[in-house]
């Protein structure tokens, strides 16, 4: 019987290690995806309406429109 109960608990308790680190891995991973969509960037060109987007940092300069080459700014919300 004592066997059967330490068995019982490294059963139930490899099992929950195991549910954790998925949960640890897929949160992050599902978290780092949400980040880089989250930096992008959008733009809407107020020369022939197309809408884009980049990733970079820094676009106090303004972002050429790849349809047309006029600059726009960044659409703040
Ligand atoms: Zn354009």
């Amino acid at each position: 019987m004592q066997a059967f109960n330490w068995f019982l608990i490294l059963y139930t308790g490899s099992a929950l290690v195991g549910v954790s680190a998925l949960w640890f891995f897929f949160d992050r991973s599902d978290k780092r995806s949400f980040e880089s969509s989250r930096r992008q960037k959008i733009f809407h060109c107020v020369r022939c309406g197309h809408l884009y987007s980049v990733k970079k940092r820094d676009v106090s300069n303004g972002e050429q429109c790849p349809e047309c080459e006029y600059k726009n700014f960044e659409l703040s919300f």
